[in-house]
């Protein structure tokens, strides 16, 4: 199966606006080189206007780092769907390991998020992954296997074409650890499996798996040589034009 890569930046809580703007505009340059490959940024909410001003009529696609799963009304501090769209985002990210853990976002809060970006015309990034406790009690496929189960709960299966699944191990989320590409790849594996079980196995083969966790110019090669990984997720390396550039053009 010819699965077209992803390279997405996850820019978390960084940068201001004159600092992302600068980072759009060297990463527009280089989209525009690597027409085989897809690229999606992440900017935190009060630079997404400006990184839309800035990328709009490249390649590259803008998303959220996060959505409220009501689609309007009284959250205060949250940001909806429609909102992001009108922003200019096409994707947004659900369930990153930082929102399950510091936020407390559960199996349910998860899946009435992919719920209501999917039905707001968003595409998914859904991200599952599991702790060191976890991976050291070797129940990484029981975690991951929960996540995915959950949060695809009730997803019905014509959404799965605007959806891509993220596998971060907690472990090797900015901690310089990663998994090997062999370990990812396996994990990779059980995941497009679960896919097929849950939906079928067209959309399991079409379906874009990305590995995040420590991803940078050194280690993408390898990761991206595996069968089942079809882009990565990255967070720290993604915050300098230089070394996100070394992941964009990993050759
Ligand atoms: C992430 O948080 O999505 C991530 C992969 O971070 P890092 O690349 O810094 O490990």
């Amino acid at each position: 199966m010819n699965r077209i890569p992803v390279i997405a930046a996850n820019w978390k809580m960084n940068l201001n606006r004159d600092d992302a703007k600068k980072l759009a505009a060297s990463i527009a340059q280089i989209a525009d080189s690597r027409v085989d490959r897809e690229f999606i940024v992440f900017p935190g909410f009060l630079t997404i206007s400006d990184v839309h001003e800035i990328i709009t009529g490249t390649t590259i696609s803008l998303g959220g780092q996060n959505l409220h799963y009501e689609e309007s009304g009284a959250f205060t501090g949250e940001i909806s769907a429609l909102q992001l769209k009108d922003s200019g985002c096409s994707h947004v990210l659900v369930g990153h390991s930082e929102r399950r853990h510091y936020f407390k976002e559960n199996y349910e809060t998860v899946n009435r998020k992919v719920h209501r970006a999917l039905q707001d015309g968003l595409k998914v990034m859904l991200c599952v992954g599991e702790s060191l406790e976890e991976r050291e009690q070797t129940i990484t496929e029981m975690v991951v296997v929960d996540q995915l189960e959950s949060a695809l709960a009730r997803i019905a299966l014509k959404n799965l074409k605007n959806m891509y699944i993220a596998y971060e191990p907690i472990w090797a989320i900015g901690t310089g650890k990663n998994a090997t590409p062999e370990d990812a790849n396996h994990v990779h594996q059980i995941i497009r499996k679960t896919i097929s079980r849950l939906f079928n196995e067209k959309v399991a083969d079409e379906m874009r798996i990305l590995y995040g966790g420590s991803v940078k110019g050194e280690n993408i090669t390898e990761l991206m040589q595996q069968e089942h990984i079809d882009g990565v997720l990255v967070g720290g390396a993604s915050l300098k034009p230089e070394s996100f550039a070394s992941i964009m053009d990993y050759k």
